[in-house]
């Protein structure tokens, strides 16, 4: 009874940025439990590579180019997915950017922009554009990936574009989740400490004085890895997570504790 709530066979799935990273790993538990995946990514050749590689393992897993801070292309894709698959059960909105260790006072016009469009705008357009397809069948989940950085200020880099965007992913997630929780459509946020991807090449392998304060400033420390983040990601959208709506789960190694 307890593992069958963790199947996802017969469920449609998007993840998009999942190319790479905690991305495409979300990709991978997905379609492990059963779900045929679309990766949706701004960098095609990189979701075409992902793809296969997770259908040489025998998952069912596809891919489309899509930049989410277009949201004329967001709902473009959206209603094609739901033409090919007839349906759309689970979002993992997790594309995001975060061009870190800028000084508020440093911080142009177009870095503030950059990330507001990536981190927010381009994941309200997809909680928009494939929520309603959710609401239209009175069921689905949506996980949003946050950040302990929308909880707490990072140390030492300066980021405050990234923390204020990661904050709003939080509070949107509750204010979507209040909204939609009466028509089957929940929705939720997890927000990891430093995950080892590409993002954070600039701490964990360029600055290691940077990595050491990361890890003094973790209980358990270590920084993790993008499978510890698709686990949690896989009990939010699945049917083992039936009464959680509005939640910002903490993967952090502790780091919000002190
Ligand atoms: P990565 O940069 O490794 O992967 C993110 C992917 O999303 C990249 O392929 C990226 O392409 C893509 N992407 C960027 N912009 C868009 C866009 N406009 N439309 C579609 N896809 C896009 O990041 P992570 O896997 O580390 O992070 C994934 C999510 O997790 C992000 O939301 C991040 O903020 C969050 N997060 C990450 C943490 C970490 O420590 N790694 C910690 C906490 C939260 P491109 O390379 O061109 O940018």
């Amino acid at each position: 009874m307890y593992l069958e709530k963790l199947k996802l066979d017969g469920r449609v799935a998007v993840v998009t940025g999942g190319g790479q990273g905690i991305g495409a790993a979300c990709a991978q538990a997905l379609g492990e439990a059963g779900a045929k995946v679309v990766i949706a990514e701004v960098v095609p050749e990189r979701a075409q590579a992902c793809a296969a590689a997770l259908v040489g393992q025998g998952l069912d897993v596809e891919s489309v180019a899509l930049d989410v801070t277009k949201s004329a292309s967001v709902d473009a894709v959206a209603a094609k997915v739901a033409e090919d698959h007839g349906r759309i059960d689970i979002l993992v909105n997790n594309a995001g950017v975060a061009r870190s260790d800028v000084r508020a006072e440093d911080t142009s016009d177009a870095h503030w922009r950059f990330h507001m469009e990536v981190n927010v705008d381009g994941l309200f357009w997809c909680c928009r554009a494939f929520g309603r397809q959710m609401l239209a069948q009175g069921s689905g989940s949506i996980v949003n990936i946050g950040s302990m950085s929308g909880l707490i200020v990072n140390k030492p880099q300066p980021q405050s574009f990234y923390n204020a965007s990661k904050a709003a992913v939080h509070h949107l997630t509750r204010s979507l989740a209040a909204e939609w929780g009466a028509r089957g459509v929940r929705v939720n946020a997890v927000a990891p400490t430093y995950i080892e991807t590409p993002l954070t090449s600039f701490g964990i392998k360029e600055n290691p004085e940077m990595y050491k304060v990361w890890l003094d400033m973790t209980p358990m420390g270590r920084v993790g890895q993008p499978e510890e983040i698709a686990s949690v990601v896989h009990f939010l959208a699945s049917d083992a997570a039936s009464l959680v709506t509005g939640a910002i789960v903490v993967a952090d190694g502790g780091y919000t504790c002190w």
